[in-house]
């Protein structure tokens, strides 16, 4: 469970009384009236939906299952944020996952607020003919608080880009007339989605490591060395060399991340090992990802389980358990799979210097303090994962122009806006004593708070 973003948002806001930046505007009672305001709208939802589909399965049974739609805070834009299809997924994780929302998107200057969805199923359980009518029945419980200018949902962990088009498809049956492109982001391309939403994601956590360790450090070397802060110690250690990255999960945004790792030659970097829900893969000499990911898309998205599988890809490879990606002695670790992967049973063995967030909430706030005040540099997911949302701004802009940029252009106005964000909050980061979890949460509340505060709402 993610009691971690609530925690985050309590220290931000205790921060953010002390911050020059936070309303400059008011004094005294009033300051502490919008403070108090402000920690009430952040710290609960708008609104939580809450229904049970009902769905006729093809062997007779009839199933009631759970399903969320929050809407945690609209101050910027429309609501916004994936449907996690999974099987643990609950209330409270969906509420925490939808104020992260709120606050990725205040961070990148992405004009929609915060919403998570959840559909209590295991998708590998349902047919496919079973899975669409699901997908259908969440639109039709939801069709009244969802749409293009009010919230707009799109993929997350167990849904993809066949689920949006099934989704989208049934917005537009029952609001005929309707902009209905602008329901759904993260569609297939042919129905309207952006070319390189797929990758974005991947790509965005990659692109925040590499600017943020090869590019900003090296420019910023001389002053980084005249300062006693710890993070800017741990990443001037790991600058200018080759480094060793191991990479949790192999789905949409592992896989695109150790791609990316993979294909950036000139860095040097080596893929040494990527996991699964099955397997931890390691090459001290680095992995093939490609031949890795050929192998996955022949084998319903699974790594090779056995050695005499493993062997056809990478003679010197070893296969052991899943967790083992996590404890391996290594520069860097993406985390790219589940929430809670790194917690306070297991933060002790964690041995690299810098994690990178891809999946929302990977690490727990027992294990970001230990780890933190080790000097660890932890890249939160807020800043590092943003990539998909950001596109998924590109896709719902394209859909309503009905005009399309390319591949290139895509990729290109991801990097400008991920890169704007990084060259204002690093050079903070660098000098504040925050973890860089806070220090991107304060800047998120901080705009929020004076959002909200010309929108007359901190009275
Ligand atoms: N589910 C993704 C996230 O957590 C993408 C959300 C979106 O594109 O709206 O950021």
């Amino acid at each position: 469970m993610i009691s971690q973003t609530r925690d985050i948002v309590q220290k931000s806001l205790d921060a953010l009384l002390e911050d020059e930046h936070f309303l400059p505007e008011l004094q005294g009672e009033a300051r502490e009236q919008a403070f108090t305001s402000l920690t009430a709208i952040l710290s609960t939802p708008n609104h939580v939906h809450k229904s049970f589909l009902r769905v006729p399965l093809e062997n007779g049974r009839v199933d009631r299952i759970p399903a969320f739609r929050v809407q945690h805070n609209n101050a910027l834009g429309p609501y916004k944020g994936g449907i996690r299809f999974h099987e643990s997924v609950n209330e409270d994780e969906v509420v925490n996952l939808a104020s992260l929302m709120t606050l990725k998107n205040s961070l990148h200057d992405v004009p929609f607020g915060g919403g998570k969805g959840g559909i209590i199923i295991n998708p590998r359980d349902y047919t496919d003919k079973e899975l669409n009518l699901i997908a259908k029945k969440y639109v039709q419980y939801f069709s009244d608080v969802i749409g293009p200018d009010k919230d707009i949902p799109a993929p997350d962990m167990g849904s993809g880009e066949r689920e949006m088009d099934w989704m989208m498809s049934e917005y537009k049956s029952i609001h005929p007339g309707y902009p209905y492109r602008g329901s759904f982001t993260g569609k297939s391309v042919i129905n309207g989605g952006s070319l390189g939403r797929r990758e974005a994601t991947g790509k965005g956590v990659f692109f925040t490591f590499r600017y943020m360790i090869h590019d900003f450090i090296k420019n910023q070397k001389n002053l980084l060395t005249k300062t006693d802060n710890v993070f800017a110690k741990t990443a001037l250690q790991y600058e200018g060399k080759p480094l060793t990255i191991s990479v949790q999960g192999f789905g949409n945004v592992g896989s695109v991340a150790a791609l990316e790792a993979y294909q950036s030659t000139h860095l040097q970097n080596k893929v040494v090992a990527v996991s699964d829900r099955n397997v931890t893969l390691y090459n001290s000499d680095g992995l093939d990802i490609p031949a890795l990911i050929e192998f996955t898309m022949r084998n319903k998205g699974d790594l090779p389980t056995t050695p005499e599988q493993l062997r056809e890809i990478d003679a010197k490879a070893e296969i052991s358990g899943r967790e083992d990606v996590l404890y391996l002695d290594v520069d860097v670790l993406i985390l790219a799979a589940l929430e809670d992967q790194i917690h306070k049973d297991n933060m002790e063995k964690v041995k690299a210097g810098i994690l990178v967030e891809g999946a929302n909430a990977p690490v727990t706030t027992e294990a970001d303090k230990f780890l933190s005040d080790k000097g660890v540099i932890i890249v939160p997911d807020i800043l590092a994962n943003a990539g998909g949302v950001i596109v998924s701004y590109f896709e719902w802009l394209q859909g309503r122009e009905t005009q399309f940029y390319s591949e290139d252009e895509v990729f290109r106005l991801l990097y400008e806006k991920m890169q704007a964000t990084l060259d204002t909050v690093l050079p903070q980061f660098f000098g504040d004593p925050f973890p860089l979890r806070q220090n991107c949460y304060i800047h998120s509340v901080t705009k929020l708070s004076t959002i909200l505060y010309r929108q007359g709402k901190l009275y």
